[in-house]
């Protein structure tokens, strides 16, 4: 099997945990290459319901590799949460089937706190963090000021570079915030009670990805939230704080020479799009209401209301381009079955003109929906299996996204568990 990304397309939450999950009965390995515990993937199997945040999608599958690479956000505190609850459900997660990059950096106690004392300061202007610490923790990785996972493994080296550390945070803290600083004791309790817990899972990943990649093992690459919040092709500044592209991929899991071959973008059948910034095709009122109830659309780690809308193919069109997806998993088509009309965002119009092109961010908040209206199917298509067997209403839906966004189509969910999905090819 050649080595595949699985990616968002839109804000994120358009369904990849299921297709991931789907996906992982074809693949010895599973990473994930970026973000931290700040979104969520749904999965439902046979083993139950489960909301994942950090451990990869891979992690049900009997005999795959599940591993955290080096460009993810690893928050020790709320993994171990994780692993305990994700056991608790009876699910098996042991150093063997669950990996952590030596090479991930720690995201330490204070970033969480940074991210609700800047929310605060920003008061009405805030981006509409999830305060898990995840810009804080990115922009001081770039900074070279976070701890990696491997150095757990040399204690005095990590004393003194905690020590470090915790000298220039607390100036931050203390004198730009106003808050209380850090003892070194605090930081040596908060090591003992998690990183000690998840220190047995750290080992030099990269390598064991390379060797993989020699022995003809296939590699899943398994991302977290959507082109559009891709910190370099995104709505800047309502971005996340990472590359949510395949593009990264390589990079965030640790080797570089990963040649992916497939790149499945996942899209689904509607928009959504949680927290702040522009959403040119955004719902109110009953309408909106009705889709977000019908789809169960609140956030997997904060509960939020999630904002609703058409699926916008213009920024549809955009984010497969910047994934450069290779083909199209449409989800949560049976959401729309209560519809008469079904309505999509067709164009955009920006200053009287109408454009198919997504528009630069500071931009956005200017450009205007064309909508156009497909006929509903107005019946339950959530046991349909086959293609042929689809409603032609829904047909001609699939067929039109596909036609507007130059990509095929070659899977269509029809429903949250393993077996509501109609595979095309
Ligand atoms: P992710 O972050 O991209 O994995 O998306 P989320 O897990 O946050 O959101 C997807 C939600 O939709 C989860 O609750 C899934 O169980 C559910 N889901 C996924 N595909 C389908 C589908 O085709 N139909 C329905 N009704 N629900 C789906």
């Amino acid at each position: 099997m050649p080595h595949c990304a699985i990616v968002g397309i839109n804000w994120g939450d358009e369904g990849k945990g299921r297709m991931v999950d789907y996906f992982t009965e074809k693949f010895d390995i599973v990473v994930r290459y970026q973000g931290g515990g700040n979104a969520g993937h749904t999965v439902i199997n046979e083993e139950g319901k489960f909301a994942l945040h950090l451990l990869p999608s891979g992690i049900f599958r009997k005999g795959v590799v599940n591993i955290l690479g080096n460009g993810v956000a690893l928050d020790p505190e709320n993994l171990w949460k994780e692993i305990c609850d994700t056991r608790a459900q009876g699910v098996e997660i042991t150093p063997d089937n669950f990996k952590i990059s030596d090479r991930s950096s720690l995201l330490l106690p204070w970033h969480r706190e940074l991210d609700e004392l800047e929310e605060k300061r920003l008061a009405n202007k805030k981006y509409g963090s999830t305060k898990q610490g995840i810009a804080p923790f990115y922009s001081d990785k770039y900074q070279k000021k976070t701890i990696l996972a491997g150095e757990l493994f040399y204690p005095d080296e990590l004393i003194e570079h905690l020590k470090d550390l915790l000298e220039w945070k607390n100036l931050i803290l203390t004198r730009v915030y106003g808050a209380k600083g850090y003892t070194l004791d605090e930081l040596k309790a908060w090591i003992d009670n998690y990183c000690e817990k998840i220190k047995p899972f750290i080992s030099n990943t990269g390598a064991i990805l390379r060797e993989a990649d020699k022995t003809g093992r296939s590699i899943l690459f398994e991302a977290q939230l959507g082109s559009l919040r891709d910190l370099d092709c995104g709505i800047y500044p309502y971005t996340t704080s990472s590359n949510t592209t395949a593009a990264f991929a390589p990079v965030g899991s640790g080797y570089g020479g990963a040649k992916i071959k497939d790149v499945v973008g996942v899209v689904k059948a509607y928009s959504t799009c949680v927290g702040e910034g522009p959403f040119v095709c955004e719902m109110f009122g009953e309408e909106a209401e009705r889709l977000r109830t019908a789809g169960q659309e609140y956030g997997a780690k904060t509960g939020r209301p999630r904002r609703v809308g058409p699926l916008d193919i213009v920024a549809t069109r955009y984010g497969i381009e910047v994934q450069a997806a290779t083909e199209i998993a449409l989800t949560k088509l049976d959401v729309l079955s209560y519809m008469d009309k079904i309505p999509v965002c067709t164009k955009y119009i920006v200053d009287g003109k109408e454009t198919d092109e997504f528009p630069f961010p500071a931009a956005l908040n200017r450009a205007r929906p064309v909508i156009k209206y497909f006929e509903g199917w107005r019946k339950d298509i959530s046991s349909v299996k086959t293609w042929e067997d689809l409603p032609i209403q829904a047909k001609e839906y699939v067929q039109f996204v596909e036609k507007e966004t130059h990509c095929p189509i070659t899977y269509v969910s029809v429903g949250p568990e393993r077996d509501h999905l109609i595979v095309r090819k």
